[in-house]
């Protein structure tokens, strides 16, 4: 069943990791840009280490589209003055946007590496939310008819977003423990989540649920990421921590063409799109990670972009 015209959708992207996504993201841009999203989110390696080509390709979306950027910001092992110079940074940018979360320590430090200053993402969007206020406490709005006169309006406020796990997050010892997360991070200022990805939308309408039942208040914005390989659909079990869909694993292990299994891995993530806005998701966020091609091929299938938009280029998918 397809998605109505105007169902609100957005992208995530990674900085480029190689050299042929790096000569790629221009284009990328563009194309992702001419679909309008709601948004294009950008991510930001842990402990910093992706910063200088986040920040880059930020800078691009907002000089090269008119498309909102939101900018992904970790705090874990970083000091409250570096987190304070990272935050400035993108403020100074043009960054209104931005999805704060934790991150994660690499699988192989000790178990006494430090953790940093801030201790969880609800701690980041409150430093957030401080430093755009100590940057902006107020905003000058012209007069009309007074050419030189200016009025006091209320700052911009800054969107922040927070992840949100349907199936829990890995480490979380109870299902009210990540309901207790959102909610934290609600009272430090967040306004937005979106979650990790996930495979029946059963999951996130019980977590929905709950999470309202519980007092939280804003919209969840389900993340979405087509499998189309095998090998995809190991790496997002892999980063999110969830059980194997069997019928899908099944079908893409016994599908012989790269093709076959593409369009396997499409129609799952339109099916399971459909589902979720028909049953009241505020949109969708498709995590495109490399395969542009493929996010564009699940707008189309869900009926909310024209075909003219997957066939007027022969730029492939590059990971
Ligand atoms: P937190 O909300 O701080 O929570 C982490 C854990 O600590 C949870 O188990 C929670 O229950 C527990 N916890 C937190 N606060 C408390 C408390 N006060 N008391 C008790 N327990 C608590 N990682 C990156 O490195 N870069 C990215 O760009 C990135 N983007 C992401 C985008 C989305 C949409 C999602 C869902 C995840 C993303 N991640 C990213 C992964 C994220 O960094 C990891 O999942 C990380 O382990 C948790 O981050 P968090 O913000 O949810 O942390």
């Amino acid at each position: 069943m397809p998605c109505p015209r105007g169902t609100p959708f957005s992208f995530e992207l990674y900085p480029p990791r190689n050299e042929a996504a790096a000569k790629a993201l221009p284009e990328t841009l563009q194309r992702l840009a001419a679909v309008g999203p709601d948004f294009m989110a950008v991510t930001y390696g842990a402990g910093g280490s992706s910063h200088a080509s986040s920040l880059n390709v930020v800078k691009q979306i907002l000089s090269d589209t008119t498309v909102p950027v939101m900018a992904h910001l970790t705090c874990i092992g970083s000091s409250h003055e570096e987190a304070g110079r990272m935050i400035r940074e993108f403020l100074a940018a043009g960054v209104t946007r931005f999805l704060a979360v934790r991150g994660d320590l690499p699988a192989d430090s000790p178990p006494d590496a430090p953790l940093g200053d801030l201790h969880s993402a609800a701690e980041l969007v409150q430093l957030i939310h401080r430093i755009q206020a100590e940057r902006e406490p107020y905003r000058e709005i012209p007069v009309p008819g007074l050419p030189r006169a200016r009025a006091v309006g209320r700052r911009e406020k800054v969107t922040i977003a927070v992840g949100a796990f349907p199936n829990g997050h890995p480490s979380s010892r109870s299902t009210t423990q990540d309901i207790d997360t959102l909610l934290a991070k609600q009272a430090s200022g967040a306004n937005l989540a979106i979650t990790q990805m996930f495979f029946h939308a059963e999951d996130y309408f019980a977590f929905v649920d709950r999470a309202r039942s519980a007092g939280v208040t804003f919209p969840i914005l389900p993340g979405i990421m087509p499998a189309t390989t095998p090998g995809v659909l190991r790496r997002m079990l892999e980063l999110s921590g969830e059980d194997l869909p069997a019928e899908l694993g099944i079908q893409l292990e016994v599908e012989p063409t790269d093709e076959g299994r593409r369009e396997i891995g499409i129609d799952y993530a339109a099916r399971l799109a459909s589902r979720l806005v028909a049953g009241g998701a505020p949109g969708i966020h498709l995590y495109t990670y490399g395969r542009p091609q493929t996010a564009l091929a699940v707008l189309e299938r869900c009926g909310l972009i024209d075909q003219q938009h997957l066939t007027t280029s022969n730029q492939k998918d590059y990971a």
